[in-house]
């Protein structure tokens, strides 16, 4: 799934336990893996790679910056959209932890095509394995998603309100 989705799941699962960031992280991080494996869209990327046996380097292309300004926005934009639905003057840090937790197994599968070497070769191959083989097409896949994310957040912040 795109950035954004992941950050806001990470972060609604973090909002239901406001007082631990490392707990919110590990929930967050292990959602990514369950979230991925439901049939999505991802938007194209043109310089960087990341199926199985991908490899990369770290050059500047235009191609490259374009990628990297697709998925910076995304990320903020996730992170953004986290704190502005869930948080507060209290879970901020677990919040946030729950986002970032959500969103780094993507980026972490960049840096195992720099660096293909263990734990990160390992979490690959789970990240490839659990990974939805069945790829939507974009209209359905971004308004599955959209659906998806707005299911969670009525869900987390109905938990909240039953507490
Ligand atoms: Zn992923």
């Amino acid at each position: 799934m795109i950035l954004s989705t992941h950050a806001v799941v990470g972060a609604a699962l973090a909002s239901l336990m406001p007082s631990h960031p490392v707990a919110a992280f590990a929930v967050g991080f292990a959602s990514h893996f369950v979230i991925d494996s439901i049939p999505h869209w991802d938007y194209p990327l043109r310089s960087i790679s990341l199926g199985p046996g991908a490899r990369n380097n770290v050059r500047m292309t235009a191609a490259r910056v374009r990628d990297l300004a697709v998925i910076g926005f995304d990320g903020l934009a996730g992170l953004v959209l986290a704190v502005a639905i869930f948080g507060t003057e209290a879970n901020l840090v677990a919040v946030v932890a729950g986002a970032v937790g959500g969103i780094l197994p993507d980026p972490l599968k960049f840096v195992y095509t720099l660096y293909p070497c263990e734990p990160l070769a390992t979490l690959e191959r789970f990240h490839n394995w659990i990974h939805s083989k069945r790829k939507l097409d974009w209209p359905l896949g971004v308004s599955s998603q959209i659906a998806f994310a707005s299911a969670v957040i009525g869900a987390a912040v109905a938990a909240r309100l039953a507490n």
